[in-house]
Parts: C-alpha cells; structure tokens; sequence
C-alpha cells in the first residue's frame, strides 16, 4: 500500500512555525504582518478562497484586511487601490483574488503589485528571481509542492521527476525549484508525444494537468513518489459533487507515496501563502532592502519554509 502523504498534517506544522515567526516579531515589538485581500466580482469559488486564507490568517495571528469591489469596479480604480496598499507601511501582502472579470487586464494587475508584496509570487520580478535561483516570493502551490516532497524524500539530488503541466502558476515554478533542488526534471504538456512511458520512468511524478485521472497504474513506477496538484469537481451519480485529482488514486497502490484529493496539494497552498507573508512582513520591517540583504533573507527564509538553506 502507498503511504498516503498528509497534507493537512504538513500544512498544519508550517502554520505552527509561521505561528512562531509572527510570536516573535510582536515580542520585538513589530506589528503583527498584515495581509490584504482583493476580491472583484462575486465568483462562488473565489468567494470561498478568499473565506479560507482570511480564516487562516486569524489562526497564525496574521492581520488581514479584506477589498470586496463590486464587478464592475474599473481597472483604473483596481489599480489605484492597489497603489494605495502598495504605499500602505501596514500592508505586508496584497493578494488579488483571480480570475478578475473579463473588461480587467489580469496580467497588467498582477504586475501592478509590488514585488516586495506580491506574496503569491506571480510578479515578473519574482518569476525571474525564481528561475535565477536568486531567491524572491515563490509561489505557494509550487513550494508547497516542495515541501510535501520533501517530507518523504528529503534530497532529490540527481532524482527523475517528470512534471505534468507547464503553466506559469504551477508547471514551471515547481520545474524550478526541481532544478534547483538538484533533480533531474522533465516537464511535459498536453503535446508531450508518449507521456506513459516518459512517466515510468519518474522516481517523482508532480501531475498538475486538470485532466481527472489521467495518470493511470501502468504510468506508475514502483516505488515511485506522487504529487497530485490537480483539481476538478465532478458530478456523482447521487447529483452530488466531488474533488478529483489527476492521479487515478485507486490504481497506485505500488507506488511508495501520494498525495490524496483533497488533503493533499490544497492545504499547503494556503499555509505557504501564510508563510509568505510573514517572511514579507520580516523583509519589509527588518530587512534593509538592498539587495545583497534580499538575497541574504532569500537564503533564510527558504530555510525558514524547509527547502534547505542554500537556493543553489
Ligand atoms: P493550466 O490549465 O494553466 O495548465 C495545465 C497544463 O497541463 C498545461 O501546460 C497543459 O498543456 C497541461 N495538460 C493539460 N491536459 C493535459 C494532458 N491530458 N496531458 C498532458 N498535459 C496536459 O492549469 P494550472 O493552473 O496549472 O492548474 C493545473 C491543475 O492544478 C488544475 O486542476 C488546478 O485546479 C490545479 N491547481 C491546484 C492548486 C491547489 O492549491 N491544489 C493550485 C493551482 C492549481
């Protein structure tokens, strides 16, 4: 039987450390970090998103503050707002919940955020930072990607990981950190010719598709590590509806580990979220900026969030 790999247990002990890291700020008698979200629109999903990253904020004492603008809020007064929070000393993080609606430009408002407080890592700045291994936010899904990982492989030296999905929030920041992390990595798309057997040959499959299922036992090494990223709800035949992943779950049982949906990739994504906002708040108060001292804070946070404290 794979051992299941428990990502709310995981979550929960990074939220623990997060918990530490901001006890120990106020006693140095900093405020606590402060997260703001921005939610346009009244998407049902998005709306429990942002429910669940406040809630959790409150858990690790981080202050969040919420933005709800209705849908037809202009892209001119989306980016004043975030100007504002971005010369807010108060604001650690800016979070701006997608998808926006159509008339915004999404790339353009992402970008709008500065670097500094872009703690889900999508800024360019940040992007290039990751992919120079020269620290930065990184973004929350791939380090928690990371960090289940490396709960039961703890060095992935010269290890075979074959990465399903190339997207800019996912795919390539997790083929990144891979690479950084000594692995041998191949990243593969839904044009990848021959994907069965270019996956028999992972030690680590990290399957972020979309594509329910699609990774079948026969794709599956023995031994292998598995990381379902994957989300889709689909309809039971009772009408109900549930969560799959892109790992045929019943099927790997002669792998070593997997992650389940849910309780996998998900809780990780928002206890990285946590961890990274205070390791902005950290940068913002304590740091000084410069960029010898990015790079040295880079070093100790990814110490902090468990990737080992050289980002090679
Ligand atoms: P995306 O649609 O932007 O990218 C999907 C990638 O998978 C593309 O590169 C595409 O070429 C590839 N792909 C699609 N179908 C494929 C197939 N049949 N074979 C091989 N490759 C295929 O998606 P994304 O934003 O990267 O998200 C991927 C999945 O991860 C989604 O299910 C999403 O809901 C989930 N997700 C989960 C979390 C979390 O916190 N757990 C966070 C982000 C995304």
């Amino acid at each position: 039987m794979a051992e299941i790999i428990d990502g709310r247990a995981i979550a929960r002990q990074l939220d623990e450390k997060t918990r530490s890291e901001v006890d120990a700020l106020v006693r140095d008698g900093y405020p606590a970090p402060g997260l703001t979200v921005i939610l346009v629109g009244n998407d049902p999903a998005s709306e429990v998103y942002v429910r669940r990253k406040i809630k959790a904020c409150e858990l690790v004492g981080i202050a969040s503050t919420e933005h709800r603008l209705p849908a037809d809020t202009s892209q001119e007064d989306l980016l004043a707002l975030i100007d504002k929070l971005n010369n807010d000393n108060s604001v650690h993080g800016i979070l701006c919940q997608v998808p926006l609606p159509d008339h915004i430009d999404t790339r353009r408002v992402l970008r709008s955020i500065a670097p500094e407080k872009d703690v889900d890592g999508f800024h360019p700045v940040n992007v290039g930072r990751l992919s120079t291994g020269s620290g930065g936010i990184v973004p929350c899904t791939p380090l928690g990607v990371m960090k289940l990982i490396n709960s039961v492989i703890p060095d992935l030296t010269g290890k075979n990981v074959v990465v399903i999905g190339k997207s800019n929030i996912v795919g390539k920041p997790v083929a990144n950190l891979l690479l950084d992390a000594e692995a041998t990595v191949t990243v593969t798309h839904i044009y990848t010719a021959g994907l069965p057997e270019i996956c028999r040959q992972a030690d680590v499959i990290v399957a972020a598709a979309g594509a329910p299922e699609l990774v079948r036992g026969h794709w599956v090494k023995d031994g292998a590590v598995l990381i379902d990223v994957g989300i889709t709800r689909q309809e039971t035949q009772e009408g109900k509806t549930k969560l799959v992943g892109d790992i045929k779950f019943d099927e790997v049982q002669h792998a070593a580990a997997v992650t389940p949906v849910p309780g996998g990739v998900g809780p990780m994504t928002i206890a990285c979220l946590l961890a990274n906002t205070v390791q902005a708040a950290r940068t913002s108060m304590v740091g000084n900026g410069s960029s010898d001292s990015d790079y040295a804070d880079a070093r100790s946070r990814s110490m902090f969030i468990g990737l080992g404290p050289n980002p090679k």
